[in-house]
Formats: C-alpha cells, sequence, structure tokens
C-alpha cells in the first residue's frame, strides 16, 4: 500500500533501537525524510547510516536526551519543520507503589507525559498552518490496564492520554491528527531488562521469565518492532486522517478487554 506520505519530513524520538527504530524504518521505507534521536552516539549513528543505505532517504541524527529542555531545544533546532512526530523515551524503572518518592514522580512525568506535551506544543502550531500533519505517541498497554510494577508508567501515560483526548479533538480540523500507539510486550532492550527483573526476583532462568511472560499473551509470543513500526506508519499516512484521539493497542491480545 502506497502510504501517500512519500518526502514528508518525520521526527522520531528514542529511536536508535526498539520500538522507536521500528517506526524510523517504517516511515523511511515509506520514503520519510528522518529526524532521529537518542542519547547515545554510537547505536544512533548506526541506525542513521543503516537507514540511509537502505531505503535511500535523508536521515538527520541528533544525540540528546530528549527529557531534558536542552535536548529538545538541540532536537527541534536541527529538526526544523516536521510534518509526523512520534514521541517516545526510554520507559520508568518498576518498583512497589509504597516506595516511589515525589522525585521519581517527577522523573516519570517528565519522561512520559511532560517530554511528548512539550514536543507536541512546539511542532503542532506549524502543521496546523500547513494543514496537514500526523502526531502519534507511542505509550503503554498500561494505558489500558494497570501493570503492577509499573506504576510510575502506569501514571505518567495516563496523564498524557488524558491530555491527547482533550487536544487531539480540539485541532483535528485542521488537518492534524494525533493518537497514541500502545505497545504489549515486544522483543526489545526494554523487554529483555523486564525479563531479568522477573528471573531476579523469581530466581528462575531468563528463558523461564521469557516462557512465563510469553504465556500470558494469547498470540504466545512478544511482538516485534517492524510489526509496531508498519502500524505507526500506517497512522502517519494519508489513510488515517478519519483517526483523531484514538488508543491503538498492539499486544498479541494480551489485555483481557472487550474494548
Ligand atoms: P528500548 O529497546 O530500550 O529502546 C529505547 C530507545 O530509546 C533507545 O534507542 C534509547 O537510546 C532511546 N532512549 C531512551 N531514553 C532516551 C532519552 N531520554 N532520550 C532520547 N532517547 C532515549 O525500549 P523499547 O522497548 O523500544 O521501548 C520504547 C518505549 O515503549 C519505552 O517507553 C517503553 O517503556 C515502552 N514500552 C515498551 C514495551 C516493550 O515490551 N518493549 C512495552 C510497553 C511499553 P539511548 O539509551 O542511547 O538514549
Amino acid at each position: 500500500m502506497d502510504l501517500g506520505i512519500k518526502g514528508k519530513r518525520a521526527l522520531v524520538c528514542a529511536s536508535s533501537k526498539g520500538l522507536g527504530k521500528g517506526c524510523a524504518k517504517a516511515l523511511a521505507e515509506a520514503g520519510c525524510a528522518l529526524v532521529l534521536n537518542a542519547r547515545g552516539e554510537e547505536a544512533l549513528e548506526a541506525t542513521a547510516a543503516e537507514l540511509r543505505e537502505t531505503y535511500g532517504v535523508p536521515v538527520t541524527a541528533v544525540a540528546a536526551d530528549i527529557t531534558t529542555e536542552e535536548g529538545r531545544a538541540k532536537v527541534l533546532e536541527a529538526a526544523g519543520q516536521i510534518d509526523i512526530l512520534v514521541t517516545n523515551a526510554g520507559g520508568p524503572p518498576p518498583g512497589v507503589w509504597s516506595d516511589w518518592s515525589r522525585d521519581d514522580f517527577i522523573k516519570a512525568l517528565d519522561a512520559n507525559m511532560l517530554t511528548p506535551i512539550a514536543l507536541m506544543q512546539a511542532l503542532l502550531p506549524g502543521m496546523m498552518e500547513r494543514g496537514w500533519g500526523r502526531v502519534v505517541n507511542i505509550t503503554s498497554q498500561a494505558v489500558k490496564a494497570p501493570l503492577a510494577p509499573l506504576g510510575l508508567s502506569n501514571s505518567a501515560r495516563t496523564g498524557l492520554t488524558g491530555f491527547v483526548a482533550g487536544t487531539s479533538r480540539q485541532i483535528a480540523g485542521s488537518g492534524v491528527t494525533i493518537n497514541n500507539l500502545l505497545p504489549g510486550i515486544h522483543d526489545t532492550d526494554r523487554a529483555t531488562s523486564l525479563d531479568k527483573g522477573v528471573a531476579e526476583k523469581q530466581g528462575v532462568t531468563m528463558d523461564d521469565a521469557r516462557k512465563q511472560r510469553e504465556a500470558t499473551i494469547p498470540a504466545g509470543r512478544y511482538g516485534t518492532a517492524e510489526e509496531f513500526g508498519a502500524t505507526c506508519a500506517f497512522m502517519c499516512s494519508q489513510h488515517a486522517g478519519f483517526m483523531v484521539g484514538q488508543n491503538v493497542l498492539l499486544d498479541g491480545g494480551g489485555v483481557n478487554t472487550t474494548l
């Protein structure tokens, strides 16, 4: 399917690895010029080179922490005019509800709620003026059903979801859409580190921890970054212009809900 976004300029945050990279790849395949970001320069430059070589699209790489004001300023300055924004950042650490301090919450809110909001505030006006734009926020299945050890994520991402629900409808008339993409368990470094947490807590092998988590997914496996990226690219496409303020869950059936 031609996604109709060839030549559009896309900023994909936190995209040297994992789900962000999956989204960047799919947008590059659709012919978008890319601005990529991550903190670690080496992996970021390697991903940028891989995408330039494979898809023949222009790729700008900006090494910066997207959760800081300086990092965002650096990325936005290099990005210039952007038609497609995919927000992403690392997720908060797991823990126990009674242990988290105000600082822990502020950190999680900064990374997973206030950073995507700041990026939208910076880039939406230009998209609205030009009459076209797409925003996809990578959030989590935790928005649909809370994950007990990920209370910081449950809290911050639900706050972002509320902002998107209200804002997407205010701006939809200008040709700009905002939607959220909710990953269930996907095969990335983040999933491996959560497997490790289970293995350590229960004294089982990494293999057993993974099998245990796979057993919670009706599809019987972890998702892939490629599948995730393809869905993201569709949500950024010309065909998705009537999709407004939605929360699209990609979880192999893991969240047991009717709606
Ligand atoms: P990942 O494999 O660990 O990749 C994270 C990517 O983000 C890397 O490129 C990393 O590069 C970059 N990054 C992290 N923090 C950053 C920051 N502050 N500024 C700029 N770049 C940053 O993680 P993932 O699995 O793709 O997860 C992406 C998001 O989806 C996370 O928020 C995660 O919590 C959420 N999620 C994932 C799953 C899953 O199963 N994978 C499920 C639900 C939700 P650097 O480290 O070099 O910066």
